[in-house]
């Protein structure tokens, strides 16, 4: 049996889903399956003999929401699946939202959260969802875990906590629960123009390339050098866009564009890190260290313009793109900055070698 957490939101696992899709329900009129797969064959392959009739609604792709610019800024490929929806079950009377989702600790939670809590949310109103996933203690109590953090402003442990409440045995895995954390400090919203947000969306990076994926330059933020590829995106960008002031990194020998603020991510100095302990070393440090300890290097996001990156290679050198200039290293397994501060993996301008000006 589902548990109920919230009015007309219940949280279940496979068996409870599949009970439902089967025979129908009084009460559920929508369930969102979150599973290694996104198929309604995910079910009749757990148990043979089940039989759950469906009808396509539609399927997105990560690389179809929103604008191209926000897209290219989620840490999933474009092509990857980011949920199906389809009327399902007897009579085709359910509503099924399915998200593929692995319950691992790299598995990216972040980019789905905004789909799963309005998808929660729309349908609370007018009927009553069921959360499963296989097991119903991980990946739907991760989900479960954000919309009551979103819809009743709880920090990740009390809305866990709160959970718990009312199916005991919850325990999304830890990379969730980072996570979780990181949509707690980025205000209960999935921000990708936060510096937690772009970290973890270059952790996601290093770990793909870690698994021996092939990271080619779609994952790569804009060349800032070549201003025509900002305007190829059809009908010429607004005048006023380009002329936002914003600060821009040339190379100091032929004063070459190489980086944008918007494409540094920023660490915190003299502090050890991995992307997701990042965060929260920042309230026990009792000194601000900052003041004291000036970085020798800018860590910026892998840029188009950095093709040595795409060879493959763990390391490298970063060299301008129009003199050939050094201007800093690249590791995929980290680099030290000056301030004591691991940066995994690095993309590395050396301060000495570039310029500050506004564009
Ligand atoms: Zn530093
Ligand atoms: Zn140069």
């Amino acid at each position: 049996m589902p548990y109920l957490v919230r009015e007309h939101l219940f949280i279940g696992k496979i068996g409870d889903a599949a009970e439902i899709l089967q025979n129908g329900s009084d009460e559920i009129t929508h369930v969102l399956s979150v599973l290694s797969s996104a198929s309604i064959s995910f079910f009749t392959e757990w148990r043979k003999g089940l039989s759950i009739p469906t009808k396509e609604i539609r399927k997105v792709y990560a690389g179809s929401l929103g604008s191209e610019d926000d897209a290219s800024k989620t840490s999933l490929p474009p092509d990857k699946l980011l949920y199906s929806l389809e009327y399902a079950g007897k009579d085709l009377k359910l509503v099924r939202m399915a998200v593929p989702l692995r319950d691992m600790e790299s598995e990216d939670l972040l980019d789905y959260l905004d789909v799963c809590l309005d998808f929660i949310d729309e349908n609370r109103k007018e009927g009553s969802v069921l959360v499963h996933c296989f097991a119903g203690v991980s990946r739907s109590a991760a989900i479960i875990t954000a919309y009551l953090m979103k819809t009743e402003q709880l920090s990740q442990e009390d809305a866990l906590e709160s959970l718990r409440q009312s199916c005991e045995f919850v325990c999304p895995n830890d990379g969730f629960l980072d996570q979780l954390k990181m949509f707690e400090e980025m205000g209960f919203k999935v921000d990708h123009a936060s510096p937690i947000y772009k970290r973890f969306r270059l952790k996601v990076l290093g770990d793909s390339y870690n698994r021996g994926e092939k990271i080619d330059s779609s994952k790569f933020g804009a060349d800032p050098g070549l201003p025509t590829e900002v305007v190829s995106s059809e009908e010429g960008e607004s005048p006023n866009r380009q002329m936002v002031s914003t600060r821009a990194y040339r190379c100091k020998k032929c004063r070459r564009v190489v980086a944008l603020q918007e494409n540094v991510v920023d660490h915190i100095p003299g502090e050890g890190e991995t992307s997701f302990e990042w965060h929260k070393r920042r309230s026990g440090n009792p000194f601000n260290k900052s003041d004291e300890m000036e970085c020798s290097s800018l860590f910026v996001e892998p840029l188009r313009w950095m093709t040595a990156v795409e060879e493959g290679a763990l390391e490298g050198k970063l060299s301008c793109a129009h003199c050939e200039a050094r201007l800093g290293y690249f590791n995929w397994s980290g680099i030290q900055c000056s301030c004591g501060s691991w940066i995994t993996p690095a993309f590395q301008l050396q301060k000495n070698r570039v310029d500050i000006s506004s564009v």
